[in-house]
Order: structure tokens, then C-alpha cells, then sequence
């Protein structure tokens, strides 16, 4: 069961309440560099990208926004640290939603009120992100626990448990998160202001899981899931699912947004992803591949990657099996949209349910595409 959240709109997509979870990703690019940004986020919406965010460090960047949004076709959110000038120029240039985390705006609670003003005059939502990093940065008793953790380590301080010091020290960093985005929250409650999201990322999984758990229990305003930071495509990706997973299963979450250290088209499916494996949403293809092993009788890896590689735009929801033998090949293809089986140098192609024909090895890849494209609405065939 899903968590009930009022709902809030991101341009024209809704946030929260029974919305489909949306996904979201960031540009890498200099936002001032329109075109290198404009280029990538048409990139990413190419791969399903619902929502897009750009940082925005200064005015020569803030300035351009209005020009980003004439040319793209999802919300546009603008990333804002301590300035809140910039917030007020985004905001200007007809933006969707603004990104910020109240704790490091200069002149705290006063920018935040200009800046939700001018937000609720046009219409833009907003997302209060507070991080572990920017709350442990001002948390005396995380510096005190450190200097305890090393007073320990030099046997200064007698022993504890590690795990559960750590358990304690999360469970505090976690309800500070929380307590801040409350708090921020009530500020923009008093001036009759209610288009918000929140995030409360780590890049600690559990911190993370913990904070959301936490402020699902006492909001009901939508949150945007993250685990920040989380590393490189492999690493990131193991860390999203976990940390993102945890909490979807739990029915927290409205919109979700996998950071890596990687192009943000490589976000984009693994989000989709994690929504499939929970059956949350079903866009795209659902791919079922072996790992290979000792039996294999084709080069199902290579087959695999570059079936799921060619498929990777597509949007209408399908099952597509690539398997390597006779022994599990027949019954997942059987069941897939598509399928594969391979068997010495050739291999069966199955189109829901039925046998299609037999092909050797060097027309798997097209066999499959075939008859993918043959499941498609025309636009998407081509
Ligand atoms: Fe091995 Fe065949 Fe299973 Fe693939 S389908 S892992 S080749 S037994």
C-alpha cells in the first residue's frame, strides 16, 4: 500500500497522492551552456526522464532558464544553493520547481520566505532538500561522537558496541533531518504555501532509509527519494536499489531520482528499473536474461547486452527473454513477450507464447528486434 501524500504538481506532472512515482534526473552540463544542456536533457527524455533538474551556482546560469524551458518538453527544477537571488531570478524565468535546503540559504529564514512568496505568486512548487551532510555539519553532538569514536580507537574512552553506536548515531542524524525539514516546512505553512516535496538523502543507505521512515510517519507531504552520492554505476545503482527499495516496499515514495557518477541517461533506466522490479511502474521493456553458465550454447551475454541495449528507448510495456539452453530457455521464453532460446549454434524465437522459427547465431539480434517492432505502436517501431 502505498503512503497517502497530498499531492503537488511539477509543471505538468503530479507529485504525491496517487500519481505514478515519477523519475527524475540531473544534467551534468553547464547549465549557461544552453545548447550542451538543451542537447542532454532532449537526451534524457529520450530514456523517459519525467522531471529535470539543473544546477544553478550563478546568474549567468539562473538567466538562461527561461530559454531551457522554451525548448524542453518535461518540468524544468532549478538546483539553488545559498543564494536566494538566484532561487528569485529561476522563479522569474518560469521554472517548475525550485530546489532548495533552507539550512544554507543565506539569510535563512527570511530568503526562504521571498523565495516561497515568489513561488506561490507563479505557481512553482518547491522541494525542501535537507542532506545528513549539511545537518551532521552543524551537529555538536555528531562532532562529540566522533571525538569519542577516536578516544575509543586510542583506548581512551572504554569500548562500546560499534554496531550499536552506529545505530544510535544514525537514528539521532536521521530525526535531526527530519525535525529540520518540519520545521522549514512550518515556515512555508505560515505564509499559506503548500506545493512542497521533500528529500532527506545520505549517502549512508540507512541513514537515509531511516530519516524517510521517520518523516512518513508525521507528514504527509510527497517525498522525492535519493541516496546521494551513491557512487559509480555499479555502486550506485546497488546502493539506490537497496536504500530506494527498502523504502518503495514500504509504500514511501512519490518521485524518485538514482544519483551516479555516470552519464544521467544511465540513471534514468535503472530508476525505471527498481519501479519494475517492484511493480510500481510498468514502462519499458522488462528483460529477462540468463547469466550463462557451463551448459550455454550461444553467446548469450553478448546477445543479452545488445538486445537490451537496442531496447533501452522503448516505451510500451514488454517481457523480453534471452536465454542460453534448452534447460530454463524454453519455459521464460515461452512466457516472455519475446523470447530467445538458445541450443548449439541456433536458437528459437517465441512471440507470445508460440514458436516463430529457428535462426542461427548470427540473426538472433535482428530475429528478436523483429519481432519486438511487431509488438510496438508505430512510432515506436521505427
Ligand atoms: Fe545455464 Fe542454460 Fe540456465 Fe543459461 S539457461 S544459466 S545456459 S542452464
Amino acid at each position: 500500500m502505498r503512503r497517502k501524500t497530498r499531492q503537488i504538481h511539477v509543471g505538468n506532472v503530479a507529485i504525491g497522492g496517487d500519481a505514478p512515482i515519477a523519475v527524475q534526473s540531473m544534467t551534468t552540463t553547464y547549465t549557461r551552456d544552453v545548447e550542451s544542456t538543451v542537447a542532454q536533457i532532449y537526451r534524457l527524455e529520450e530514456v523517459g526522464c519525467e522531471i529535470i533538474r539543473v544546477a544553478v551556482p550563478e546568474m549567468e546560469d539562473a538567466l538562461v532558464l527561461g530559454e531551457i524551458k522554451k525548448r524542453i518538453h518535461i518540468p524544468l527544477v532549478a538546483d539553488v544553493h545559498y543564494n536566494p537571488e538566484l532561487a528569485l531570478e529561476a522563479i522569474r524565468q518560469g521554472i517548475d520547481k525550485v530546489r532548495i535546503n533552507p539550512g544554507n540559504l543565506l539569510n535563512g529564514r527570511k530568503s526562504l520566505e521571498q523565495i516561497v512568496v515568489a513561488a506561490k505568486e507563479r505557481g512553482v512548487a518547491m522541494r525542501i532538500g535537507v542532506n545528513s551532510g549539511s545537518i551532521d555539519a552543524l551537529d555538536k553532538r555528531a562532532q562529540m561522537q566522533r571525538i569519542q569514536v577516536r578516544l575509543r580507537d586510542d583506548g581512551v574512552l572504554e569500548r562500546t558496541d560499534p554496531a550499536e553506536a552506529r545505530r544510535k548515531e544514525r537514528e539521532h542524524l536521521a530525526e535531526r533531518m527530519v525535525t529540520k525539514a518540519l520545521e522549514y516546512i512550518s515556515w512555508c505553512e505560515e505564509l499559506d504555501y503548500h506545493e512542497i516535496a521533500v528529500s532527506l538523502k545520505s549517502s549512508a543507505v540507512l541513514t537515509a532509509v531511516e530519516a524517510y521512515r521517520r518523516f512518513a510517519q508525521r507528514s504527509d507531504y510527497p517525498l522525492h527519494l535519493g541516496i546521494t552520492e551513491a557512487g559509480t554505476l555499479v555502486t550506485g545503482a546497488v546502493k539506490s536499489s537497496v536504500g530506494l527499495g527498502l523504502l518503495l516496499a514500504d509504500g514511501i515514495g512519490d518521485t524518485i531520482r538514482v544519483s551516479l557518477s555516470a552519464e544521467p541517461e544511465e540513471e534514468v533506466p535503472v530508476a525505471f528499473e527498481i519501479l519494475r522490479s517492484l511493480e510500481l511502474r510498468n514502462r519499458g521493456v522488462t528483460f529477462v536474461s540468463c547469466p550463462s553458465c557451463g551448459r550455454v550454447e550461444i553467446d548469450v551475454i553478448s546477445v543479452a547486452n545488445e538486445v537490451e541495449k537496442r531496447l533501452a528507448k522503448v516505451q510500451t510495456p514488454l517481457h523480453v527473454a534471452v536465454m542460453g539452453c534448452v534447460v530454463n530457455g524454453p519455459g521464460e521464453s515461452r512466457d516472455a513477450d519475446v523470447g530467445l532460446a538458445g541450443g548449439k549454434g541456433k536458437g528459437v524465437i517465441f512471440r507470445k507464447g508460440e514458436v516463430i522459427k529457428t535462426v542461427p547465431e548470427d540473426q538472433f539480434l535482428d530475429a528478436v528486434l523483429k519481432e519486438v517492432a511487431s509488438l510496438l505502436p508505430p512510432h515506436e517501431a521505427r
